[in-house]
């Protein structure tokens, strides 16, 4: 298994707690103490993510299936995830994945390096990190996109679009595509129902629409 990874998005408050920067949440951590996304964590006075490099799963899709139409028709994606997720969807499908406690779903190390020459090992056009929010693992997101940039090949973000707005321009610049999820159109349903807000989610739709190459 790799360590658990440095981040930079985080300060520290005056009563001792951490807090982390990354999505609106804001969690405030005292020490040993996760955020609400469980892989995000309090280790000294910093926050590490401590799923870099360990993956619960690939699979090679067809790049409709994530759902994009537009972009790189008829090539294959190969999909990847971590595990933990900063909203809390009741209707989630990937809830064994992005409400995973178990370390054992991450059973899979992969270097960013590995990822990048599986993908074109398998013919694939792209990477694709989904099934659980590469938001809550920008750092390693990055680094495998960097990577795959690298030898060629493009990087696809599937994401609900919970984050703050300086880690959201650090994730997309290394993005080529993205699909976010708009999982309700009232703030009533994001708090009812995901336990979180839409009015981040509509700033990094605005963004992605207005800011973007
Ligand atoms: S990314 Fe995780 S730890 Fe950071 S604020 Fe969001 S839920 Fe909390």
């Amino acid at each position: 298994m790799l360590a658990a990874a440095p981040t930079k998005y985080w300060h520290r408050l005056e009563d001792g707690r951490v807090q982390c920067d990354v999505c609106p949440r804001a969690c405030k951590l005292r020490e040993g103490q996760r955020g609400l996304c469980f892989v995000r964590a309090r280790e000294g006075d910093a926050v590490v993510l401590t799923t870099y490099g360990r993956s619960s799963g690939f699979c090679v899709d067809p790049i409709e299936k994530k759902p994009l139409n537009h972009f790189l028709p008829g090539s294959s994606v190969l999909s990847f995830g971590t595990a933990g997720c900063n909203l809390a969807c009741r209707f989630c499908q990937n809830w064994d994945i992005s409400k995973s406690r178990e370390i054992d779903t991450l059973a899979d190390a992969a270097s960013p390096a590995e990822i990048a020459s599986a993908a074109e090992r398998l013919g694939c056009a792209s990477v694709a990190f989904t099934y659980n929010d590469p938001v809550v693992f920008l750092e390693y997101a990055i680094d495998v996109a960097a990577a795959c940039r690298a030898r060629g090949i493009k990087a696809v973000a599937v994401t609900a679009g919970y984050v703050c707005p300086e880690p959201r321009a650090e994730l997309f610049a290394h993005m080529d595509a993205a699909n976010v999820d708009l999982k309700g159109f009232t703030e009533r349903f994001y708090a009812d129902t995901c336990a979180g807000h839409l009015r981040p989610v509509q700033e990094t739709l605005g963004c992605l629409r207005h800011e973007s190459r």
